[in-house]
């Protein structure tokens, strides 16, 4: 650089930024080396905790506005300069504004001499975030400059990969430790990234507790997944050297570029959270690789949700009830129905309950749909009970309609204005459900019977089937299950085993329902376990109310 600048004088150079100042945003500086003075353009006052806009003792006065831990990186760079070793000053680090959270700067600087020695430097400071929408609590670049920089790739992407990563459970954080813990664990995190990552790769900050790693050179899924592991690791030392005051761990989601036929960044930003999502579905602390088929199955999965919305949203249009007979195993004769739910999308397909019943569990969208079910279900039941007066209709009820819902008081209510007898009723929870000892099941259980509405256990056999609790709840049928059923009448074991249940719970003078028998075959084979009551496509499968009574109650 020409050395005639050594002519220019701070006075000057003050009163040139004086005159600029109001021109531009960012900071324009003079620090003069001879008198150990600074000068910076008068806005800098109304952003950052400078004592004034001119002061003396220039290191020790910035140790009052520069962020605790990088004042000795600035000290570091400061030396270099006066030391003679560089003229030019470009350093990226933290002030504090004026409620002293740290803001990324930049400041760059040219240091003039006069034969060998530092006279002042002059120089500018931006403040990255303004400029390349970077945030300052992590000081990584955000998503805007993900969407510009992707925005000037022409498609197809380079071969390489997105690596998405976000903290599981963050929230608890924050709410434990508080909202500035939680900043400073979203630093030490963009801090822990940054160290695994290479030059080549780029790491931006997605939302609040994510981040994504670019990698445009060809980097692979297996080294995307040690690269999510090396993360892992630096967390986990992060969290050690922390003392273990918050203990977290991260996950990842692998979007190869490959993968991506939708170039743009909203596609980019979904597909890459689906990736994220799955890892934490699948119980966080891990990765998970994009796959075409898992995403359809996702995509699929939501418009069902749409569609079932829509259905509650008008008046349950789109559901229906069915009806599968239950009969004496004895006598043959028809002891009741169980109702059980249907859905018609609006594309004309009709859709199993074991897909829709676990989506409107989790929406709670099973508790209007349950009551307009158990509305069917009850008018059903009472035309039928004026032909067969010991008719009994079976009402699946979810664990949600339980804990969620005052489903006892709505089953008493509907059957009274439906002129049901509660003795009609019988009310049938899985097993898995009635298991969590909750108040609201003990509630339920004290209701049912108080009510004389009886309770059978679904499910049986299916998961941990547990004799005490049979002796606790003493529901009054236990529903073995259509899995259970066909494992018995495979394997000798399990039928001797199915025996012996149905033994015992008889002796606890309870009755047995084996469900799914699907043959005349497995009709007498079953027979011989003497339960009380059968159902199974052998004798009908579920229908609508017409077909139901044509077949069954005529
Ligand atoms: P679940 O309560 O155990 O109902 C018995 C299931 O076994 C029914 O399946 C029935 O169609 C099927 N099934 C009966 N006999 C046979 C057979 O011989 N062979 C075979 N292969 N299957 C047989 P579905 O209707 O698909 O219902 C599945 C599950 O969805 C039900 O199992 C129940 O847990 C749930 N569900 C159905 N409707 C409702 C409802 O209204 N409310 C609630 N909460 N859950 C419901
Ligand atoms: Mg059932
Ligand atoms: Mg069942």
């Amino acid at each position: 650089m020409n050395q005639d600048f050594q002519e220019i004088t701070v006075e000057q150079l003050s009163r040139v930024i004086d005159l600029l100042h109001p021109c531009m945003d960012d900071y324009l500086y003079v620090y003069d080396f001879i008198n150990d003075f600074y000068y910076i353009s008068p806005h800098a006052k109304k952003r950052f905790s400078i004592p004034d806009n001119t002061f003396h003792d220039v290191v020790r006065t910035h140790e009052l506005f520069v962020y605790p831990s990088d004042i000795g990186m600035l000290q570091e760079d400061l030396n270099a300069l006066l030391a003679g070793e560089r003229s030019f000053h470009n350093l990226e680090y933290r002030w504090l504004d004026l409620e002293r959270q740290p803001v990324w700067i930049n400041c760059r600087g040219y240091v003039v001499r006069s034969k060998e020695k530092a006279l002042y430097m002059v120089g500018c400071i931006n403040e990255i975030g303004a400029k390349q929408k970077a945030d300052n609590v992590s000081g990584l670049l955000g998503s805007s400059s993900l969407q510009s920089f992707l925005y000037k790739i022409s498609a197809p992407f380079p071969s390489g990969f997105f690596l998405r990563l976000g903290l599981d459970d963050f929230k608890e954080i924050n709410e434990k430790l508080g909202i500035e813990y939680g900043d400073m664990i979203l630093r030490q995190t963009a801090e822990c990234i940054s160290k695994c990552i290479s030059s080549e790769q780029k790491l931006y900050r997605v939302v609040a507790d994510e981040f994504l790693i670019l990698d445009f050179h060809g980097g692979t899924y297996k080294e995307a997944g040690r690269l999510y592991k090396t993360i892992q690791q630096q967390i986990v030392r992060f969290v050690e050297s922390n003392h273990y005051e918050a203990v977290f761990t991260i996950s990842g989601g692998i979007l190869e570029t490959e993968q991506i036929t939708d170039h743009t960044f909203t596609n980019i930003m979904k597909l890459s959270e689906f990736s994220l999502n799955e890892a934490k579905r699948q119980g966080k602390n891990r990765c998970y690789r994009f796959h075409g088929k898992d995403y359809e199955q996702f995509l699929k999965r939501k418009k069902l949700t749409q569609f079932l919305r829509q259905a509650v949203y008008n008046d349950c249009r789109g559901f229906e009830a069915y009806f599968q007979p239950l009969f004496h195993a004895g006598t043959n004769m028809l002891y009741g129905a169980e109702a059980l739910m249907r859905f018609h999308s609006p594309e004309g397909t009709m859709i199993s309950p074991g897909e829709f019943i676990p989506i409107l569990e989790e929406t709670g969208l099973i508790i209007p749909v349950g009551r307009w079910m158990l509305q069917q279900s009850l008018a059903a039941c009472k035309k039928i009970v004026a032909q067969i007066p010991d008719f009994r209709i079976s009402i699946n009820v979810s664990y949600v309609q339980v804990i969620k819902s005052d489903i006892i008081n709505e089953i008493v209510s509907a059957a009274a204005s439906q002129e049901v007898s509660p003795s009609n009723v019988i009310v049938e929870l899985t097993e898995s459900g009635l298991l969590e000892s909750n108040p609201h099941f003990t509630r339920l259980l004290k209701k049912l019977k108080e009510n004389g509405i009886r309770l059978a256990l679904d499910d049986f056999g299916t998961g941990y089937s547990n004799f005490h609790y049979l002796n606790d709840l003493r529901p009054d049928i236990i529903k073995i299950d259509r899995s259970f059923t066909a494992k018995a009448l495979a394997n000798d074991y399990e039928y001797n085993l199915l025996d012996l249940i149905s033994g015992m719970v008889h002796t606890l003078n309870l009755n047995v329902c084996v469900e799914g028998i699907e043959t005349e075959e497995e009709r007498n084979r079953i027979q011989n376990l003497s339960p009380d009551y059968i159902q199974g496509f052998y004798f009908g499968k579920p229908c609508p109310y017409q077909q139901f009574t044509e077949q069954f109650v005529k």
